[in-house]
């Protein structure tokens, strides 16, 4: 593994109860044990990129009430899907890396789990919040409920 590239809402921390309410960023936290997956990114020298879609302003916050703006090498904020997938490419291509030395992770199988999959990185599935009720991993995605099945996963990745 040489490069994370990571979902932000739902992946990072738990942004379903901010109800789209602004004022409410306050509240966020980081996902109880994301910090211990990190300090080993860190230590490895494994670049933490944040891949999203939404306002830059908006999603830089939630970054920043996180306590994730130091750990974080790079944040790419998409305004559609579509826009994803280009600066997913953009991303493989600044950082030279080749795809299958990089895990994606995010908390939509249809998204970002099969945008990775798709260009063959490494991915995981974060089954948290309301796209993750049910469904079924598709072959060769590994499915998560925690960090600390994260901090698990990382020898094998
Ligand atoms: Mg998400």
């Amino acid at each position: 593994m040489k490069l994370w590239v990571t979902d932000l809402d739902n992946t990072l921390c738990d942004t379903d109860m901010l109800e789209g309410d602004e004022n409410k960023i306050g509240e966020l936290e980081l996902f109880p044990d994301a910090a211990k997956v990190f300090k080993v990114l860190v230590a490895q020298s494994v670049p933490i990129v944040v891949l999203t879609k939404g306002d830059f302003v908006y999603q830089r916050s939630k970054i920043h009430q996180i306590g994730l703006t130091e750990v974080i090498d790079n944040m790419y904020v998409a305004e559609s899907d579509a826009e994803k997938v280009i600066y997913f490419k953009k991303i493989l291509e600044e950082y030279g890396t080749s795809v299958e030395e990089v895990v994606m992770i995010g908390d939509r199988r249809d998204s970002e789990v099969a945008l990775g999959k798709e260009f063959g990185a490494k991915t995981i599935w974060f089954r948290h919040g309301k796209y993750n009720e049910e469904g079924e991993a598709p072959e060769g995605v590994h499915a998560v409920e925690s960090y600390e099945e994260v901090l698990e996963l990382i020898p094998e990745l």
